[in-house]
């Protein structure tokens, strides 16, 4: 093998360690620390960022990433040799153009808008937060500056969570799937509504973990390579092929809640669990994009989690484990419980059916942000009138309104939109499957998940981010990432749920 490519993979693998080291940090701070540990941990992994960012952008990797690719011109671009040079040569290039300064200043802008964020959340307050969110859009403004000019200036956000994904492209999609949830969303409103009181009694949380770990080992995520511990807010964290861990939470309020974040977590999980262990350190390893990591998340959580066969095969155990809870409760009843549509206000509640519109308004308000074609001010104002058109509710605060998701503190925008695609690639793979694996249902009633787990290893988890998204979901599928499945999806479940 080329010892320029071995001299690369070495440089490459420190940056990646130091990246798993940041990882492992960060795990803890979620896990274990205890709130004095806050600023010390700051400053350690800042300093191991800046150490990583610097390894990475040496004139010496530089070098090595343009030998390599005239070394490897004319190789087969699908081999891991010319697909590994690529991304090196995709993250240098977007590394170089962001000057070290403005990195700096962005972590003081944000942080100092993190807090102003939890401020305002918490007195549903716009005003306190305004200011700051205008400083992180002149910031993500000036981000896009250090980039060639592209189609659209969002571009450049969204190619960071969705390589090679046009804000074009997403705009498509979104206007094709938005009048047909909407109209969906007003079909089940007319209909019998369905209970679902018994969702939200006392659960015994020990008794709800073990069973969601229960039933993750039977989905085939490997303990020997994972652990699960508990977090404020649920994640999944990889810090090599060898260990790949997930946290869950509990809630008083939404006990059921700990069961779905865990199938979630654990989709993304046995996503990094399966990649190709020849990548390991490598810039191949890991998810295509932030839209196909949550494809997985959302599989595992929705279309298996949530269907009929899954609890055919586990409500007999649930009910055993919680038999008071759910005195009189029927499996079918059980399931239309666990899927009521019901529009809300908040995103993270949002059941299937109304998740989408919630990212669609998110995505609308960022290009619009972008463009500069609204003014911050106007934001609470438009953000409500967006929920009166799609979901028919009136936010009755900002706190549940515009100031719900952290994002936008972090100055992070671009990143919503992977959300909604992620259940959407869902639906795709999944008719993929349903074609490849003919018993699937009967499979899962017996509580066999080996093939289709061995079904995602092959198509998806094992190329690693060797294609981008788009390429991806067209090699496996036939098409790129469109509406369709998941409407078909959408449609079906629900007009059987609510006799549409
Ligand atoms: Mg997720």
């Amino acid at each position: 093998m080329s010892e320029k490519l071995e001299r690369l993979k070495t440089l490459l693998g420190e940056v990646a360690d130091l990246g798993r080291a940041s990882a492992v940090l960060g795990w803890d701070q979620q896990v274990n620390m205890p709130p004095g540990g806050g600023e010390a941990r700051g400053q350690q992994l800042a300093t191991l960022g800046k150490i990583a960012q610097e390894k990475f952008t040496s004139d010496e990797v530089g070098q090595l990433i343009e030998d390599l690719k005239a070394e490897f011109a004319g190789a087969d671009p699908e081999s891991d040799e010319a697909a590994m040079i690529r991304i090196a040569a995709r993250n240098y290039d977007k590394a170089k153009r962001v000057p070290p300064e403005f990195v700096a200043e962005q972590a003081v802008v944000s942080s100092k808008a993190f807090e102003a964020w939890v401020e305002a959340k918490g007195k549903s307050d716009f005003s306190i937060f305004r200011p700051h969110l205008e400083k992180n859009l002149e910031l993500v403004k000036r981000y896009i500056s250090f980039f060639p000019p592209a189609d659209h200036p969002y571009d450049v956000l969204l190619d960071d969570y969705e390589p090679g994904m046009k804000t074009a492209e997403v705009k498509a999609i979104f206007d094709v799937l938005r009048p047909q949830q909407v109209a969906l969303i007003k079909a089940i409103a007319g209909k019998k509504q369905v209970k679902d009181d018994f969702l939200y009694k006392k659960y015994n949380e020990k008794k709800l973990i073990d069973f969601g770990v229960n039933v993750i080992t039977k989905f085939g995520y490997d303990w020997k390579r994972g652990r699960q511990d508990k977090a404020p807010h649920p994640f999944q964290t990889t810090f090599g092929w060898g260990d790949v861990r997930i946290t869950t939470r509990f809630e008083e309020d939404n006990p059921l809640a700990t069961l779905f974040s865990t199938l979630h977590e654990s989709g993304h999980a046995m996503y990094e669990q399966g990649q190709n262990p020849a990548y390991e350190r490598t810039p191949l390893f890991g998810g295509a994009s932030l839209a196909i990591h949550e494809s997985q998340s959302r599989m595992w959580e929705n279309l298996v989690g949530r269907s009929l066969p899954f609890w055919e095969h586990f409500f007999p155990a649930l009910k055993k484990t919680f038999p008071s809870q759910l005195d009189g409760v029927g499996v079918k009843a059980f399931y239309k419980a666990i899927n009521k549509v019901e529009p809300s206000f908040i995103r993270v509640n949002a059941d299937e059916a109304t998740y989408n519109l919630h990212i669609m308004l998110r995505l609308e308000l960022e290009i619009a942000m972008v463009e500069g074609a609204l003014d911050i001010k106007d934001l609470p104002a438009i953000w409500n009138e967006k929920m009166r058109e799609y979901l028919g509710i009136t936010p009755p605060n900002d706190a549940k309104g515009v100031l719900q998701d952290v994002h936008w503190s972090y100055g992070s925008i671009g990143y919503f939109s992977t959300y909604a695609l992620g259940n959407l690639v869902s639906a795709q793979l999944w008719e993929r499957i349903r074609a490849d694996i003919k018993d699937l249902d009967d499979q899962i009633r017996k509580g066999d998940f080996s093939a289709l787990l061995g079904w995602l290893r092959e198509k998806v988890h094992k190329h690693g981010q060797k294609y981008e998204p788009q390429v991806l979901v067209q090699k496996v599928t036939g098409s790129k990432i469109t509406p369709e499945p998941y409407i078909r999806y959408l449609t079906q479940k629900y007009s059987e749920i609510y006799g549409l």
